[in-house]
């Protein structure tokens, strides 16, 4: 079956807001075995709406569509409902309760224009939105499926989890789909094809695929297995083709499925019932951003040091003014100084320390712009890498903190030479 989405709103085309709803259903579709073949951004445009429902409904069985429900008058899609469906609005006397409802829980009063969300094309069956006013759309036409739901991402989630998937699941027979994905932090692209290029061979005689998903550090590879057998048959065959892939790359692996290095580091932590802290310069609190994204962080994470300038690392964190006058704050001995000093004042298992020049000014001929030291102190040992990251600033950020996560992960674990 062909499923495809359509997200209505002018900011998505003039670069205000990012579509962040499609990539969104996308995965969520494709994780239960639906394929979406296409999706598409329009304007609040009527002439828009109708052309690509009418185009959409000759190639898809499924189209979901966000955006244009709220209750201000550059949101049509409703009204234009009504012309393509050749029905008319009436007010929904449930919604109009849950609306009434959500504004006496706040304590707002309501006004005319919100109850006029309640209102829904006579032939759609309502879709609930317990996060919202403007309620979800069902329509069938010909066999075909077309749901219509607000733009607010958070709105939108609610409906497809709790409305959507369920009904589509049970509205249509599915090929089973089975998806996993291994992590990878530090090695390129590239270098990983190169590395399983064997392996890679041999997935298309057992009808899996393989996706290579790059983003600033890091490499998801995600194996896939469409259907044509059982769930369970489905599930071994990729967990032997994983297993022979950890033998391949292990060193490289961090993760799996919706972990990330912070989860994976805050899990290792845990185990231990070990605490960390920081001292970031370069890296501005990214690091503890990314440890504090994950939920009961604050089990293991004690807080840290941005020690931006100089007279910070020698007074909160100990490192020597010497040092810093005579070689700077880009060297080996400032990040392991840092570290040393972070968990030594902060009382914790194991530090992260990072100084740097993120760019895109500030490089030197010995240190260019993207120069990072890391520095690890833990139970064992203090000890710091240089790495050399690109020109970008925020690229630059971003991948010093993954690699100081990943840094920190093989320590704990041991895996560091
Ligand atoms: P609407 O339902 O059109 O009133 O959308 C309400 C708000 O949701 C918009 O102002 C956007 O901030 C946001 N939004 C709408 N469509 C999308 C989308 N495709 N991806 C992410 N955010 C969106
Ligand atoms: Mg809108």
């Amino acid at each position: 079956m062909q499923a495809e989405i359509i997200t209505i709103g002018d900011e998505l085309l003039i670069g205000q807001t990012i579509d962040t709803n499609s990539t969104w259903m996308g995965e969520q579709l494709n994780s239960i075995g639906i394929r979406v073949h296409r999706a598409t951004s329009i304007a609040d445009d009527r002439k828009e709406i109708l052309n690509i429902l009418h185009e959409a409904l000759l190639r898809s069985e499924l189209i979901l569509v966000t955006g244009g429900l709220g209750p201000t008058k550059d949101d049509i899609t409703k009204k234009t409902l009504c012309e393509f469906f050749e029905t008319d609005l009436i007010m929904h006397q449930p919604s109009v309760e849950r609306i009434t409802a959500l504004f006496k829980d706040k304590g707002l009063p309501i006004l005319e224009m919100n109850l006029l969300q309640a209102e829904v094309p006579r032939s759609c069956k309502v879709l609930n939105n317990s996060r919202g006013t403007a309620s979800g759309m069902w329509f069938e036409k010909n066999g075909k499926v077309l749901v219509f739901m607000p733009g607010v991402p958070y709105e939108m989630m609610g409906i497809m989890e709790e409305e959507v998937l369920p009904e589509v699941q049970s509205f249509f027979k599915r090929p089973e789909i089975v998806h996993h994905t291994i992590l990878t932090q530090g090695v390129g692209e590239t270098f990983l094809a190169e590395q399983i290029k064997d392996w890679e061979d041999s997935l298309s005689s057992e009808e899996l695929k393989l996706a290579y998903l790059p983003s600033p550090g890091m490499v998801k590879l995600r194996l896939s297995a469409y259907g044509g057998g059982e769930k369970n048959a489905l599930e071994e065959k990729i967990f032997r083709k994983k297993k022979e892939l950890e033998g391949l790359i292990g060193e490289h692996i961090f993760g799996y499925d919706k972990e990330t290095l912070a989860s994976v580091v805050g899990k290792l932590l845990l185990e231990r019932n070990a605490t960390l802290c920081v001292a970031e310069s370069c890296t501005g609190g990214f690091v503890s951003h990314l440890i504090t994204c994950t939920p009961g962080s604050s089990d293991y994470f004690v807080g840290g040091v941005i020690a931006y300038t100089n007279s910070i690392k020698d007074h909160q964190l100990g490192v020597s003014s010497a040092l810093l006058d005579s070689e700077g704050a880009v060297n080996d001995e400032t990040a392991r100084q840092m570290a040393a000093g972070a968990r030594d004042r902060l009382n914790t298992s194991y530090a992260i320390s990072t100084t740097g020049i993120a760019g895109p000014s500030g490089g030197t001929k010995e240190n260019p712009v993207g120069t990072v030291w890391i520095g690890i102190s833990g139970p064992n040992r203090t000890f710091a890498y240089r790495f050399q990251f690109g020109r970008n600033r925020e690229r630059n950020i971003l991948i010093a903190s993954h690699t100081a996560l990943n840094l920190l992960r093989k320590e704990i674990i041991g895996q560091n030479v």
